[in-house]
């Protein structure tokens, strides 16, 4: 699928001058490309491809230097789009449409260009456009895919870059299925339909050893040897542990993205998560954090929409009644004394999330 990303650029004078010049080059070419056209057709009766054109471009630099000045796939480029207006054209014809023919452009009528391929690359905030210079871009958001094309255009005095991107979509059912995910110490996650989600066997292990060894370090005398060793298997174990946690999100959230067509998820406490320094709570924030994270992006190019909710009181509030049903975080049942009704504690709180989301 393809996507397009539109950003104001902001050129220098000089930047300024090397667009429009490249325009009206551009410009002088197509009504070029377009008279040779006709010509053939009318003296010889042969029509002209988008070859022809494009194989004489070479010969036509050495007549015209100034063509050397615009980058060269920008210059076939120009004789696409001209090949693109014939085949609309017979494409009219035959359907018996009106036809009009292709026509000349007046300098009013041309105002892009397009690097087809390559000439162009963003580096921070400038994008690179080969034959123009570094051109300030104000990219409010970053294009996602791998970017294809890139069109310059002016409008009424301003200047744009469109990027075409190359988006891999998931070809995904409508789903109206919703859920509320409670995310948790104990497990990972608790879903409002009762499936509990932990974290596969072989994460808990080196999350245990995590610990073990992070205990061990601060053991050890600071600046000993024995002390640097056990560091520097720390830190390879850290990696190890990130990247086995981030493949279960991805694993847990593409589940997830599947499954429901809405997925609501408490609202998490970043600043709280900054602050917190105990290791297993640490631990657990980090793969909350991912799996939200990760859920919701895939959602989006998904069509799926994840929504995050107000995390007070879903604990204690009854799903079914709405009252307050206070417990320690050791009792993991919910039972309602004004109601009746019992679920596994966290079954309760995620349903409360769902219909949070849902009332939001
Ligand atoms: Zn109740």
């Amino acid at each position: 699928m393809l996507v397009a990303y539109k950003y104001r650029l902001y050129p220098t004078k000089q930047q300024k001058q090397a667009i429009h010049f490249t325009l009206e080059r551009c410009r002088l070419l197509y009504n070029r490309l377009l008279e040779e056209r006709i010509l053939a057709y009318k003296n010889e009766g042969n029509s002209l491809n988008y070859y022809d054109q494009a194989n004489s471009f070479n010969e036509r630099k050495q007549h015209i230097p100034a063509l050397k000045q615009v980058h060269s796939q920008v210059l076939q480029d120009v004789a696409k789009r001209l090949d693109k207006a014939y085949q609309a054209f017979f494409r009219r014809v035959k359907s018996g449409e009106v036809a009009g023919i292709p026509r000349f452009k007046p300098e009013q009528r041309y105002d892009s260009f397009t690097y087809p391929q390559g000439g162009h690359t963003i580096i921070g905030s400038k994008v690179r456009l080969s034959k123009i210079g570094d051109v300030k871009i104000k990219l409010h958001r970053q294009p996602q895919g791998k970017i294809k094309t890139c069109t310059i255009t002016v409008n009424n005095g301003k200047y744009y870059a469109c990027f075409s991107c190359e988006v891999e979509r998931q070809h995904l059912s409508s789903s109206s299925k919703q859920v509320g995910v409670d995310l948790g110490l104990m497990h990972l996650a608790v879903t409002s339909d009762g499936e509990t989600i932990e974290s596969p066997r072989h994460l808990r292990k080196s999350e245990k050893r995590l610990k073990r060894l992070q205990r061990e370090v601060s053991r050890k005398k600071k600046g000993s040897t024995r002390r640097k060793k056990a560091v520097r298997i720390l830190a390879r174990l850290h990696e190890k542990v990130a990247n086995q946690r981030k493949d279960h999100a991805h694993n847990v959230s593409r589940e997830l993205v599947n499954q429901y067509g809405l997925i609501a998820f408490e609202k998490l406490n970043v600043q709280n998560m900054i602050k917190n320094h105990h290791l297993a709570k640490s631990i657990a924030d980090a793969g909350w954090n991912q799996l939200v994270q990760f859920t919701t992006y895939k959602a989006e190019s998904a069509g799926r929409v994840v929504v995050q909710v107000d995390p007070r009181n879903t604990s204690q509030l009854c799903s079914n009644c709405g009252e307050i049903v206070k417990k320690a975080l050791s009792v993991r049942v919910h039972s309602c004394d004004h109601c009746g009704y019992t679920a596994d504690r966290d079954v309760n709180a995620a349903i409360n999330i769902l219909q949070r989301a849902l009332a939001s």
